[in-house]
Parts: C-alpha cells; sequence; structure tokens
C-alpha cells in the first residue's frame, strides 16, 4: 500500500512538472549551464532531430551572450541610442528565473528605444545576481536588462552593470513588489508607477554595444545588444534582497569568436 501512495504521488509530480513545461521549452536551471554540452543538451519534448534539442544554439552558436568587455577590441562609431521611455503602471513579474517589470498590458504602454532610426517597444526589465557581463573577468553585484522587442521579432537590450553603493529607489519598487515564489511564474499587477529613466546611468552615456544572444535557453542569436559603461548602483540591503529571490542567476562568459565591439565614444 506505501509502495502505490508513493508511486501515484510520483506520478502526480511528473504529471504537474510535464504540466508545467510547455511542449518545446523543457524546464531548464543555471546549474545545468556546467553540465556537458550545457543547455544545448537538454532534451525536449518534440522530435524528430534536431527539433528534440531546443537549446541548441546555446552550446553551437558562435554569437552568444554575455561577453567579457574588457578585452574586446574596441571600434568607435557614432550610433545613436535614445530612450522614449515614459513611465509605466507596473506589473511585477517572477518569472522563475528572475524578477521582472513590465508595463501591465491593458495599459497599452508605447515606451520606446531608438536605435540609428528603428524604434523598439520598450516590453520589460529584469535582473541578474551577480553581473552577466563582465570587465576584465570581472562580475559586478548586479546587472539589469531593459529588453525591447519588435512585431517583426528583432530583438535590442540595454544592460546596466550595478555596483553596490547607493540605493535605488525604482529597484526598491521590485524588490518589494514580485512575488516570492521562486520556480513559479507569477505576476503582480499594481497601481505601482515604474520610472525605468531613472535607472539609466549619469556617467559619461558610453556603451558598448555588439551582436549577441538572449542570455537564457533558447539561446537565440542576432540580439543588439548595448551595455553602458558606467555602472549604476544598489545598496548592500537590496543586493542581499536581490540575492533572496534569485542567487547565481547569471549565465557563464562565452567566447566573442572575432566579434568585437562597437562604442559611441
Ligand atoms: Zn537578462
Amino acid at each position: 500500500m506505501k509502495n502505490i501512495v508513493a508511486a501515484s504521488t510520483l506520478f502526480a509530480v511528473a504529471l504537474s512538472i510535464s504540466l508545467c513545461a510547455h511542449a518545446d521549452s523543457p524546464p531548464w536551471n543555471y546549474e545545468d549551464q556546467g553540465q556537458p554540452g550545457g543547455w544545448g543538451a537538454i532534451i525536449g519534448n518534440a522530435s524528430p532531430p534536431p527539433m528534440n534539442y531546443p537549446y541548441a544554439e546555446c552550446a553551437i552558436g558562435n554569437k552568444q551572450t554575455p561577453v567579457d568587455i574588457g578585452n574586446a577590441a574596441k571600434t568607435p562609431v557614432i550610433n545613436g541610442l535614445s530612450f522614449n521611455w515614459k513611465p509605466f503602471t507596473a506589473d511585477f513579474y517572477n518569472t522563475g528565473h528572475a524578477i521582472q517589470v513590465q508595463p501591465v498590458e491593458a495599459t497599452g504602454y508605447k515606451g520606446t528605444t531608438k536605435v540609428g532610426k528603428d524604434v523598439y517597444p520598450l516590453v520589460q526589465g529584469h535582473l541578474h545576481a551577480p553581473s552577466e557581463h563582465t570587465v576584465n573577468r570581472q562580475k559586478f553585484a548586479a546587472e539589469m536588462h531593459f529588453v525591447n522587442i519588435r512585431n517583426d521579432g528583432r530583438i535590442t537590450v540595454v544592460g546596466l552593470l550595478i555596483n553596490e553603493g547607493k540605493e535605488n529607489l525604482e529597484i526598491q519598487k521590485m524588490l518589494d513588489y514580485t512575488p516570492n515564489t521562486p520556480e513559479v511564474k507569477t505576476h503582480n499587477p499594481t497601481n505601482i508607477l515604474f520610472e525605468p529613466r531613472k535607472l539609466l546611468p549619469k556617467g559619461n552615456g558610453k556603451f558598448f554595444t555588439y551582436s549577441g544572444s538572449l542570455t537564457t535557453p533558447p539561446c537565440t542569436e542576432g540580439v543588439n545588444w548595448y551595455v553602458y559603461q558606467t555602472p549604476i548602483t544598489m545598496s548592500a540591503e537590496q543586493i542581499e534582497k536581490l540575492r533572496s529571490f534569485y542567487d547565481g542567476n547569471d549565465r557563464d562568459i562565452q567566447s566573442l569568436n572575432g566579434r568585437e565591439l562597437v562604442t559611441n565614444k
């Protein structure tokens, strides 16, 4: 009898896990990076090959993110980046891998990031701790990513490195209102106004740009990355709180494979 109960419990657990996972998006975690083949070796439900390896690009892609900024060759060019980031009514979302802030969908938010003449709608911002990009192989305490996605699927991500320092009032909203339910996707739509512009660094506005990828499976390439040189800050208490959600949600550094970083200054 005991065995039957145990077996049926196992079955129920297996069922709930399989229901959580999208058919071609098997679960993954940051520890999987260290396994042979990393995320690329995770097997999905679809067939035939190579469809049963939905995250293959994580392993076989050659323009992956993050990279080390310090040692890259840098080519100065003028490439305009401008922000039409209006404040938005925030939905605080725990993705199961990061804490994320995004506009409440019903508000029809129209904030955009302009790259040259290309306009990318701002879709969400999320946090990694420690940072994903490094400078001379040094990690920062954390990193914020603002993800901008066009209707045609093109993606531009603005990366902000974060040092320990002064308290960050906008990030505090994320720490206060994101549901604390690890590994479960949970939204908290609020009336809180989130002001993404307040997160941009005050420094000289110098950024590095390169062609990379998503830093989470499926690691899709063709992502335009813009990483600011001047870090922003969070207090020690805030970094500790951030790590209470996710500690170590940073992807390993990827090879540049000959890519050059381009700077605006
Ligand atoms: Zn990210």
